[in-house]
């Protein structure tokens, strides 16, 4: 499958496993992290950097008060002489430790991961989470036979909201897609992203033609650094605008919203909490968002990665992305985290509960201890 930029045919993945030396029933209690989508494995930076950097420092320098790791005690040993700026590939590297060593902590402590940010961090976790299904890539010949059957497939499995790709075919094209998605879903309900393919000479069009349909947002319409861009689009469109996937720092989250125009009583942010350097970066987001009067619910992260669902529910963010093609690799749930009427209730099994997903268990098999 395809979006309007990129192929997923050739993407590769990183799976990291942290064994801590606490045994319980015999075996030890371990943290699993897995790659978000969309960018990359992150193997060469993780063995050649960041693994051996933090194998290296003392204890001392990352432990609780209970002799456990603190993972934000350990972020600040892997960020050690790292430069400001630049943040590419770096951050998504960092945030598979950051995940592996919250999913460790929440398992020694034997809660949910929702439970243990929530504590830590002061908030009021969200056990019902909205959610939304994204799918709609261009698959080929039947591709709106294939759109068709996949929306019906979502509304059964309990989702209320949608979002397809465009950007990707011509616009009449396109128009053809949003509109076979609209005999099944209000356009309120209804999202598009066009992953970054339109540009200053066919935004304002593309905008323009969609504006009609009323769509729940218009999502990475250009290129995502592109702020005054953005801010022109923003200036003279009213419908919502989505972004922020492909930036993974608070420095440049700052960026967008001093200068890309967008509105905090209808647009939203979706940096990638994994891509992000974790959650101990995603606090600077968050925290860079509260300042420009973006509230910790215009955040919608990116992905569909069970990691981002705890964090969406332990931070209270606005919502959470889910793959809707039940094949993939990191789609779908637990059994125990049930999705119904377009919202998941979590559940209070301890961990992330990436070994709980049948694929995922297969993926780690080879890697535990
Ligand atoms: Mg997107």
């Amino acid at each position: 499958m395809r979006n309007a930029e990129i192929s997923f045919d050739d993407m590769t993945a990183s799976a990291v496993v942290v064994v801590s030396d606490l045994i319980r029933d015999g075996r030890p209690v371990i943290g699993l992290a897995f790659d978000s989508i969309g960018r990359y494995g992150h193997g060469g930076l993780l063995r050649e950097r960041f693994i051996p950097r933090l194998l290296a420092a003392s204890p001392d320098d990352y432990a609780d008060e209970r002799g456990g790791i603190d993972p934000r005690r350990a972020w600040s040993v892997l960020m050690r002489n790292e430069k400001s700026g630049g943040h590419g590939e770096r951050p998504g590297a960092v945030g598979l430790i950051d995940a592996a060593l919250w999913d460790l902590t929440a398992r020694v402590e034997q809660k949910p991961l929702w439970a243990v940010l929530a504590e830590r961090f002061g908030t009021t976790a969200t056990r019902s989470v909205a959610v939304y299904a994204s799918g709609g890539h261009y698959r080929g010949d039947d591709d709106l036979a294939a759109l068709n059957s996949e929306i019906r497939a979502c509304l059964d499995a309990g989702h209320r909201r949608f979002k397809l790709k465009i950007a990707g075919a011509p616009l009449d094209q396109d128009r053809r897609r949003i509109e076979a998605a609209l005999k099944l879903i209000d356009g309120d309900r209804l999202a598009v992203d066009a992953t970054a393919g339109l540009d200053e000479e066919t935004a304002p069009s593309w905008f323009e033609a969609l504006q009609p349909y009323r769509l729940a947002w218009i999502e990475e319409p250009v290129d995502p650094l592109d702020f005054d861009l953005h801010r022109a689009l923003a200036s003279a469109f009213a419908v919502p605008i989505a972004t922020g996937e492909n930036l993974f720092s608070a420095a440049d989250t700052r960026n967008l919203l001093r200068y890309g125009g967008l509105r905090p009583d209808r647009d939203w942010l979706q940096m990638d909490v994994s891509l992000s350097y974790g959650v101990e970066g995603y606090r600077r987001i968050l925290a860079q968002a509260e300042r420009h009067g973006f509230a910790a619910q215009r955040f919608l992260p990116h992905a569909g990665h069970l990691f981002a669902l705890q964090v969406v529910a332990g931070l209270a963010l606005g919502g959470h992305e889910t793959a809707a093609d039940p094949a993939a690799l990191i789609s779908g749930f637990p059994v125990g985290i049930t999705l119904r009427e377009g919202a998941v209730m979590m559940d209070d099994e301890p961990g992330v509960g990436l070994d709980r997903l049948p694929r995922m268990a297969d993926v780690f098999a080879p890697l535990l201890p």
